[in-house]
């Protein structure tokens, strides 16, 4: 049995595709210490620079004061707290939907959302690009499966068209996580609503980042019609948030049917309430220091600009995932461990994470960042592509 493990990683080593961890010695900051170096760190999704912040900081100690470090039992025994509560209402308000739950994580939201609303006779139609966790929920739900090239509206209306499926569900990235591109959120809604479908958002990247004050993908657009009862919206809480767990929101029928019948609400611990006390306070500085999103915006506009000449592209994106298209695994890592050599951290992803022949440096940029910083990782690439075509 050993053997057989044991040749399936040398497979995985021998393709360049061995996963290693990098070990944090500090608080996850753009200046981060790993393995007794200091980087300059463009990998988290800690967007807004919330991660390590004073004020959050404060809160969860607050929080654990007030309500203790464990949460002892499942939502639905006796772990529900009025941090949670509190929180989930809040939430609720913020991206203007009726009702709100929290879950642990976005992958055990993912899994409740899509479990709960199809299952055998059904029919699920996603995005090619969509994250895994997406994938995994569709699988476990025994829903027929159906993918559709990335975007391809016309394809999904012909497969929404064709199918006889009682329950149809539509599942996508709201920003795609390793593309940065953003769905086509209202044309999308319009054809689930036309055939009689959910629409499952999953604004992990979006939450916070996207929307005049931070409150999401579907705030983003004119014209989305946010109290679609077809709607389901999701967004993470460990990402732009800079804390840990998730949340859906939806139609109160909808969230009533998660916290019924969901496996991964009744069958888990609550998350900390102090977590939930802290992101009460991650809320209000989302809402009101909207210069986090402005800033993302100029560091954006400048990498486009400083990376506009070099040897590889940047992928169409306007959000703070700005993946480098490098191609082959082994020029992406050897470009990663460069980057790393130098100082800087961007980490390569490769396969399964991505088609094969598409392997890319996915640099995610924080409010955190300094122009310098950008100019420092800009100029770095730049000297690498000339030692690399000499
Ligand atoms: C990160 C992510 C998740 C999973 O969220 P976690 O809270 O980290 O489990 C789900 N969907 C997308 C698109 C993500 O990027």
């Amino acid at each position: 049995m050993l053997t057989h493990l044991s040749a399936k990683l040398r497979e995985r080593e021998n393709a360049g595709l061995y996963r290693r961890r990098l070990m944090l010695e500090g608080p996850q900051m753009v200046h981060a210490a790993i393995e007794g170096k200091h980087y300059l760190a463009f990998c988290s999704n800690d967007y807004l620079g919330l991660a390590s912040h004073p004020a959050l900081i404060e809160a969860a100690c607050a929080g654990a004061q007030r309500y203790g470090v464990g949460s002892g039992a499942s939502h639905l025994i006796c772990g529900h707290s009025l941090a949670h509560h509190t929180l989930e209402e809040a939430l609720a308000h913020f991206v203007g939907l009726p009702q709100a739950l929290l879950f642990s994580t976005g992958y055990m939201a993912n899994m409740a959302v899509i479990t709960s609303l199809v299952g055998r006779g059904d029919a699920i139609f996603a995005d090619r690009l969509n994250h895994a966790s997406l994938n995994d929920a569709a699988l476990l739900s025994k829903a027929t499966f159906k993918r559709y090239p990335h975007l391809d509206l016309t394809r999904l209306e012909r497969y929404l068209a064709d199918s006889d499926a009682s329950g149809k569900l539509v599942v996508t990235d709201a920003v795609f996580s390793m593309d940065g591109d953003i769905a086509p959120v209202v044309e999308l809604l319009a054809l689930c609503e036309q055939y009689g479908a959910w629409l499952l958002l999953d604004d992990a990247h979006g939450f916070g980042v996207l929307g005049k004050n931070g409150n999401g993908v579907t705030h983003a657009f004119d014209k989305f019609n946010v109290r679609s009862p077809h709607l389901v919206y999701m967004a993470t809480l460990g990402k732009a948030a800079g804390v840990s767990g998730a949340f859906v929101a939806a139609q109160s029928d909808i969230i009533e049917t998660l916290i019924q019948f969901a496996r991964s609400y009744g069958y888990t611990t609550a998350t900390p309430a102090l977590l939930a006390h802290t992101l009460m306070t991650s809320l209000s500085l989302i809402k009101q220091e909207a210069w986090r999103r402005e800033k993302l915006i100029k560091l954006i506009t400048q990498l486009k600009t400083s990376l506009h000449s070099l040897r590889w592209p940047l992928m169409p994106s306007m959000t703070p995932i700005q993946p480098l298209l490098v191609g082959g695994n082994d020029e992406a890592m050897h470009l990663s461990a460069a980057l790393s050599d130098r100082g800087i951290l961007v980490p390569a992803i490769r396969p399964p994470t991505v088609p094969e022949g598409k392997a890319r440096l996915r640099i995610s940029l924080s409010a955190a960042h300094r122009e310098e910083d950008v100019e420092q990782l800009s100029e770095t690439l730049h000297d690498l592509a000339k030692i690399i075509s000499s």
